[in-house]
């Protein structure tokens, strides 16, 4: 490759390996004009990478959240049809068991309309505190929602399931 100078000929040969620097009038291994040039090459390639890497992870977090929302949409359809073609179990005595709590039906038709809940067979073991706070929440119902009739009916289903609890 000619140097600069030889290129525009202006009849500074310098030594092998080093070229005419415009800038400082002398020979240099790298003169002005090629520094500047690299530098600019190189911030200008670096950017381009920045620019592309950029652009990779934005797609990525799009396809993300696109994956996200087709998920919650899927499980969102999941459970309507669920819901629509058991036609809410837990509410109907299909969902309840002889002994006035909600059986396996029940639970899971619950559970799909209360997403987090999840609802287990009672437990009659003392100091099982799910049935420590499900004695409380029953007793309260029963003092302050329950007509008197119901309260005091040994076949009402929150005495059966207050039983049930042995609470
Ligand atoms: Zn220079």
């Amino acid at each position: 490759m000619k140097s600069f100078s030889q290129f525009f000929g202006e009849g500074v040969s310098c030594p092998e390996g080093t070229k005419w620097c415009t800038k400082c009038a002398k020979c240099l291994e790298v003169p002005c004009q090629d520094k500047e040039m690299k530098e600019a090459a190189g911030s200008s390639a670096a950017e381009d990478r920045r620019d592309k890497q950029l652009q990779k992870r934005q797609l990525m977090l799009n396809r993300q959240k696109l994956q996200l929302q087709m998920k919650k949409v899927a499980k969102a359809k999941q459970t309507d049809m669920y819901l629509q073609t058991e036609g809410a179990a837990w509410t109907k005595k299909s969902g309840k068991n002889s002994e006035g709590g909600l059986n396996e039906k029940g639970r899971k038709s619950y559970e799909a309309e209360n997403p987090g809940s999840d609802l287990k067979r009672p437990s009659k073991k003392a100091g099982n505190p799910r049935r420590a706070s499900f004695c409380a929440r029953m007793k309260g119902m029963k003092r302050k929602l329950t007509s008197k009739r119901t309260a005091s009916d040994p076949d009402s289903r929150i005495n059966k399931s207050l039983r049930a609890w042995n609470c």
